[in-house]
């Protein structure tokens, strides 16, 4: 047997086949768990002013303990029309600017109001400019407030809309073709024969893509046939940046990817991986596609998906970090020794504790739809007691 690529070179091989795509100008409201291209820079200080971060008064700090005459009032929005003398006070609200001479805001339940005349009752503001927002104290023109390779989140939208620029600049969305291959494949829902099966991966596949950056297209089912399978990669590869196979990636007599890849003048790069599941895993190009070509039976699926398929959409939509994330927690149980592979061990994370399960039969559907986490085993690893920390990938 051929050796074995370890995971992380399979990876690196398989991030380094194509750039990311060219970046794109989006708005706001179409960016969120998109990755930035660029760097995004404040163009603006925020505050841009003094605020009140309070509804109050507004006071200088050396006049106190008061009492005080009220002048005027300012809300969020307006600018006060004069100053704040000695012996002065304005109302205000919360994000009010502060008028000029103020510094300070007294909060509306510490004091009261008879007529113009504000009288504190309660102790006095411990220092000058409390519940004041001074200017730039968010950030300041020319801060960095989110990094290229960021995936954008609700937070970071609100950090760059603050920074007073109008549109965003992100990683292109690749355009992913999902194919499941098999005789035996029925589409989801339809009357089985004997022999057949439902087709679970495509759907699968299709909606872990479906919260990336990516535009994929309908799964695609043909049968096992090497023929109309190079044809069918060799149209999809004129309109995808990423083709992905399920099935058929093995060296039986009815896996056909590899062949259908070179009919169709494709290039193979790799396809065995010291992993399990998930060992027969093709990598190649066809015209300017990515092929990626992924076992079948659903927990290979999954975890090769998670490992290449997902990373691979997430490098060429502009993340910096594209790979799944390695987590700690204590196991649950005792887990065996490692074996010749790196195992990916279904398991489900509960307060804060892994229980990796009894069966990881890779053709079983039942335990993917309880697992919330995948363990990782090392090659030949030493048998490990209950309570001891294992590195997981967290697939909630
Ligand atoms: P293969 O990788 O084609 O050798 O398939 C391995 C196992 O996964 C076989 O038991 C297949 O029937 C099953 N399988 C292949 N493709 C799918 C699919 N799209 N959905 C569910 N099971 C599948
Ligand atoms: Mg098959």
């Amino acid at each position: 047997m051929s050796k074995l690529l370890p995971v992380e070179e399979a990876q690196a091989r398989l991030l380094a086949l194509r750039a990311p795509l060219a970046p794109e100008k989006t708005a706001f409201s179409e960016s969120l768990g998109r990755y930035l291209s660029d760097d995004v820079v404040a163009l603006r200080d925020q505050p841009a002013a003094p605020l009140s971060a309070m509804d109050g008064y507004a006071i200088r700090h050396a006049d106190l303990p008061g009492p005080w005459t009220v002048t005027g009032e300012v809300a969020a929005g307006a600018i006060a029309a004069a100053t704040v003398g000695r012996g002065q006070a304005m109302r205000i609200f919360t994000g009010a600017p502060l008028p000029d001479g103020a510094d300070t805001v007294l909060i509306q339940e510490d004091v009261v109001v008879d007529g113009a005349t504000l009288t504190l009752t309660d102790p006095a503001p411990a220092y000058p400019g409390q519940h004041v927002r001074n200017r730039a104290s968010d950030f300041a023109v020319g801060a960095t407030l989110v990094a290229a390779g960021t995936r954008l989140t609700p937070g970071a939208i609100a950090a760059a809309i603050m920074g007073g620029g109008a549109q965003l600049g992100v990683g292109a969305r690749p355009r992913v073709a999902i194919l499941t291959t098999g005789d035996e494949l029925v589409r989801p829902g339809r009357a089985l024969a004997p022999g057949q099966i439902p087709d679970s991966n495509g759907a699968m596949l299709a909606a872990m893509l479906a919260v990336e950056p990516a535009v994929v297209g309908l799964p695609l089912s043909i049968r096992d046939d090497r023929q109309t399978l190079s044809k069918v990669l060799k149209d999809l590869a004129r309109r995808h940046d990423v083709i992905v196979t399920v099935g058929g990636a093995s060296v039986g007599d009815h896996d056909h990817v590899r062949g259908a890849l070179e009919d169709a003048g494709g290039a193979l790069d790799f396809w065995k991986i010291a992993m399990r599941p998930g060992k027969p895993l093709i990598a190649g190009t066809v015209g300017d596609a990515l092929l990626l070509g992924l076992p079948g039976n659903p927990s290979s699926a999954f975890v090769t998906a998670t490992l290449f398929l997902i990373p691979l959409v997430r490098h060429l939509a502009g993340a910096a970090s594209p790979l799944p994330e390695i987590r700690h927690a204590p196991l649950l149980a005792p887990l065996g020794p490692g074996g010749k592979r790196r195992d990916y061990l279904r398991a489900r994370l509960e307060g804060g504790v892994l229980a990796v399960f009894d069966s990881q039969d890779s053709g079983r559907t039942f335990p993917l739809a309880a697992a919330t986490a995948l363990v990782l085993r090392e090659i030949d690893a030493a048998p490990r007691a209950a309570g001891a920390v294992a590195p997981y990938i967290d697939i909630a």
